[in-house]
């Protein structure tokens, strides 16, 4: 899969995607993750690509020609002919899981980041295909937005966890919050491991496993019980 970060700080993407199961990836050739300089198609010799809004406000805003310019080059070299290009933006669809799952099939995305005050609407009405909040706060940049989305996206495309790293049971992807989890040692503190998971008995396990799981979601998050049940 590839994603293509239009931001004015790709430095913040590229030293975040380097590590772990993520880097593993890209190096495997499973993701390949560029983040490309909003700045480097400034038409001016100051590489200035932000300017005051009409009708007055504080703040800057991040000018359309250099924004379309970017996604121009972008397309030039696309796999897909309209990859979905999503603005990370506190005015978006809150991000979940069923979302990852979904843009987990593109073979191709771009994510655009805002920053400063966020950028000139006329582009991202020209360009933008779906808009993606990670919470009801205010960051100063999508950056880490993207980070968020780039990482729960990644993980989900074939190959990229490891047998070890299965996503199949995790909390979300049965409508349910995850079962507790132990490890060595079987005694912590005086509190020993269940009994049951140290039985061998996989369908009892299972099922011990899936009753904790609707007991935390219960406690935790109750809300998601009425879909699942
Ligand atoms: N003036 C904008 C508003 O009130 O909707 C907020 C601009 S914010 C300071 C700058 C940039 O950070 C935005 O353009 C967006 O890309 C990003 N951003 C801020 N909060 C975000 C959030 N909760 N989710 C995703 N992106 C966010």
């Amino acid at each position: 899969m590839k994603i293509i970060i239009m931001t004015l700080f790709p430095e913040m993407i590229e030293q975040s995607i380097s590590h772990s199961i993520i880097g593993r990836a890209i190096k495997k050739q499973l993701l390949e993750i560029t983040a490309i300089n909003i700045r480097d198609f400034a038409n001016n010799k100051h590489k200035k690509v932000d300017d005051y809004p009409f009708g007055g406000g504080v703040g800057m805003l991040i000018m359309a020609p250099p924004v379309k310019d970017c996604y121009n080059h972008i397309l030039s070299s696309s796999l897909t002919a309209n990859p979905p290009v999503i603005y990370m933006t506190p005015q978006g669809k809150v991000w979940n899981q069923a979302m990852a799952q979904e843009f987990s099939k593109e073979k191709e995305i771009i994510l655009l980041c805002g920053h400063y005050e966020g950028i000139d609407q006329r582009v991202i009405d020209e360009i933008v295909t779906h808009e993606v909040s990670i919470g009801d706060y205010i960051l100063t940049g999508g950056e880490l937005a993207a980070l968020v989305v780039i990482d729960s996206i990644s993980r989900l495309v074939e190959g990229v966890l490891g047998k070890q790293e299965s996503f199949q049971d995790e909390s979300f992807s049965h409508g349910l919050l995850e079962y507790p989890q132990y490890t060595k040692p079987r005694v912590y503190n005086g509190v020993e491991v269940p009994e049951i998971l140290l039985s061998g008995h996989h369908k009892n396990i299972a099922e011990y496993n899936r009753q904790k799981a609707i007991e935390v979601t219960r406690k935790k998050r109750p809300e998601l019980l009425k879909s699942y049940l």
